[in-house]
């Protein structure tokens, strides 16, 4: 149930790609822990009413809104319309990405820029509405005058064959997380990153639905289980609140350990 004295009572966030997948539970759980929630999807209506439905039986009040995360005019119409409907925003979730995978000379430019537009420049756009709406709105009922998380991945690290414009997208996203914090950090306003490792979503769907595949990404994470959007949505949640009021310019791995050069754990 939505809780009246949650960690995010008397709050708003925006979840970006929020109809599917991680976003769909970082808006539930934010929904969970008090917040009001815009629902932002690009063409899954159905999905993001269904989600809206999850926030608002869990006593929360949320908002279903279509935006494309590159488009500059669409990311002004969502800050207005969450504005409307619940008077501020405090929280945004900058979580929509995609993948358009294709060898190192097979992907085409096309494919390069739309991966880029959305994972990179997208969460740019997002980032610097929230920050013009937390400056006009001014101090709230959080000790940050805004929040901003963006789903990273284990990949702006890790390297990943097949998929330069995705790591490239990611690795840019991390440097942009921290460039912002530290500009924004006098103004008290908190940008941190979650880089999730293996969760099972859509984006990921041919191979955790598919035993042998799915066995051998076991084998890359040491805890040994694949994640659910509930693990990232936890590490959302903390980030959000004024549980992490000390915490700006980081990013949260939350990946069984992905990160931790697996094929090291029987000594190399
Ligand atoms: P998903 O495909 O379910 O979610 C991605 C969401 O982004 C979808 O709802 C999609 O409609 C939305 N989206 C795509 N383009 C958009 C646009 N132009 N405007 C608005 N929304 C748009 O997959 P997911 O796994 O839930 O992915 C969510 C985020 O988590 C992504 O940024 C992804 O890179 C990141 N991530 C996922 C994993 C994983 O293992 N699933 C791992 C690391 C990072």
């Amino acid at each position: 149930m939505s809780d009246p004295n949650g960690l995010l009572a008397g709050q708003t966030a925006i979840v970006t790609g929020a109809s599917s997948g991680i976003g769909a539970g970082c808006a539930v759980a934010l929904a969970e822990a008090g917040a009001a929630v815009l629902v932002n999807y690009h063409s899954d209506k159905e999905g993001a009413d269904a989600v809206v439905a999850k926030c608002e039986a869990a006593g929360g009040r949320a908002l279903a809104f279509q935006a494309d995360v590159a488009s500059e005019d669409d990311i002004a119409g969502m800050f207005a319309a969450a504005v409307e409907a619940f008077g501020a925003v405090d929280i945004l979730v900058s979580n929509a990405g995609m993948q358009m995978d294709a060898s190192f000379t097979d992907l085409t430019k096309a494919d390069w820029d739309r991966v880029i537009a959305v994972n990179l420049t997208g969460a740019f756009l997002a980032m610097q509405a929230a920050v013009r709406q937390f400056r006009a709105q001014g101090m709230r009922t959080s000790r940050a005058l805004g929040k901003i998380i963006v789903m990273s991945s284990v990949h702006d690290v890790i390297p990943w064959a097949g998929h330069a414009n995705y790591a490239a997208s990611k690795g840019g996203l991390s440097m942009l997380m921290k460039t912002a914090a530290q500009e924004l950090g006098q103004e008290k306003i908190r940008v941190n990153a979650v880089s999730p490792g293996a969760i099972a979503t859509a984006i990921n769907k041919e191979v955790w639905s598919d035993p042998a595949q799915a066995e051998a990404l076991k084998k890359l994470i040491p805890y040994g289980r694949i994640g659910d959007a509930k693990d990232i949505a936890e590490a959302v949640v903390y980030l959000a609140s004024d549980a992490a009021d000390y915490v700006t310019g980081s990013t949260l791995v939350v990946d069984g350990g992905m990160e931790l050069y697996p094929e090291f754990r029987d000594n190399g």
